[in-house]
């Protein structure tokens, strides 16, 4: 049991991710198995599947919480994202599990399609105590598949929706000041140390949501081998190395870096992102009349984990 070998291994938390998790036939039976065994238990889901059994379900066997992705503003800009009429339906299930002190998040990603709205919906939702965040950050699919790009904005758009806003200023600037001044990822410190575990339903593991090629099956293997051995995989590639571009930028600290979406968008894992370097130098602009603190009250950021 694969449970059996993630406690023995010492993992603690467990994310249950998709696709949309709520929708494997087995969901019910998995989550209660882990949650017995007290795992923390995070779900990212899109919402639509809450139907009562799950409902029931979180309220008597808590997660430690639950992220909602909410593609639209409107039932309009959701249907054009989704195709699908369930802007409503969705709506009602945040403020459900709001209702019931479900700890939860909403995560809203930002496209054309719904760059006029969100910021709206997103009012109204922490007008009611719901934690929103306005997601920038749109990645080439995990198979490669680069259309999604289309639909995101520049980042000079970006800065001009999501900024002239006090409250989100004050915000990012509360993100910035807890960064570190350096903080970069690189490829090897994500092989080593971040190791943000993916296993999909057909049981092979992978390092993380962006880095899908290396996989080893738990059918062949026992998760400490498995992970032994994709580590071993991914360190003899030729782009494993301590060697960025990115490590000698100044603007490291504000900037999300992420190894395994360069690979996506450009191709290796250590080359800047072109979007996420004009992105991150007009933020800095935006924010460089507040005085940023000094690196001493900042800390550093070793032992930081893998947040996306
Ligand atoms: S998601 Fe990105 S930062 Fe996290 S481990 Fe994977 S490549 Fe590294
Ligand atoms: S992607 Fe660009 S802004 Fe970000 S750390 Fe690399 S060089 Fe700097």
């Amino acid at each position: 049991m694969l449970f059996d070998q993630l406690e023995a291994c010492g993992f603690r938390s467990i994310l249950f991710t998709g696709g949309e998790p709520l929708a494997h036939p087995r969901f019910m039976q998995i989550y209660e198995n882990a949650w017995q065994r007290g795992f923390i238990i995070t779900i990212f889901s899109n919402g639509l599947l809450l139907n009562n059994e799950y409902k029931e379900l979180f309220l008597k066997k808590r997660p430690a919480y639950i992220r909602i992705s909410l593609f639209g503003g409107t039932a309009e800009s959701y249907k054009e994202v989704t195709g699908g009429d369930y802007f409503t339906e969705v709506i009602n299930n945040i403020i459900f599990l709001h209702q019931h002190k479900i700890t939860l998040k909403v995560k809203m990603p930002l496209l054309r399609q719904n760059g006029n709205d969100i910021k709206n919906i997103k009012q109204k939702l922490e007008s009611l105590g719901i934690s929103c965040k306005i997601e920038s950050r749109i990645i080439p699919r995990f198979n490669g598949d680069k259309e999604i790009l289309k639909f995101r904005y520049t980042p000079e758009e970006i800065v001009g929706l999501l900024t002239g806003n006090r409250k989100i200023n004050m915000q990012k600037l509360q993100q910035i000041s807890k960064e570190p001044p350096k903080k970069l990822r690189t490829i090897r410190y994500c092989v080593e140390h971040c190791q943000p575990y993916v296993i999909n339903p057909d049981l092979s593991l992978k390092l993380c949501f962006f880095i899908r090629e290396e996989s080893v099956s738990l059918r062949e293997y026992t998760l400490p081998e498995a992970i032994k051995y994709m580590t071993r995989m991914l360190e003899t590639q030729d782009d494993i190395t301590d060697e960025s571009e990115c490590l000698k930028c100044s603007r490291q600290y504000m900037c999300p870096y992420c190894p395994g979406w360069a690979k996506k968008e450009t191709g290796g894992y250590n080359n800047p992102i072109p979007f996420l370097c004009q992105l991150t130098k007009l933020y800095e602009e935006e924010y460089s009349y507040i005085q940023m603190p000094s690196s001493s009250e900042l800390g550093n950021g070793e032992g930081e984990k893998c947040q996306v």
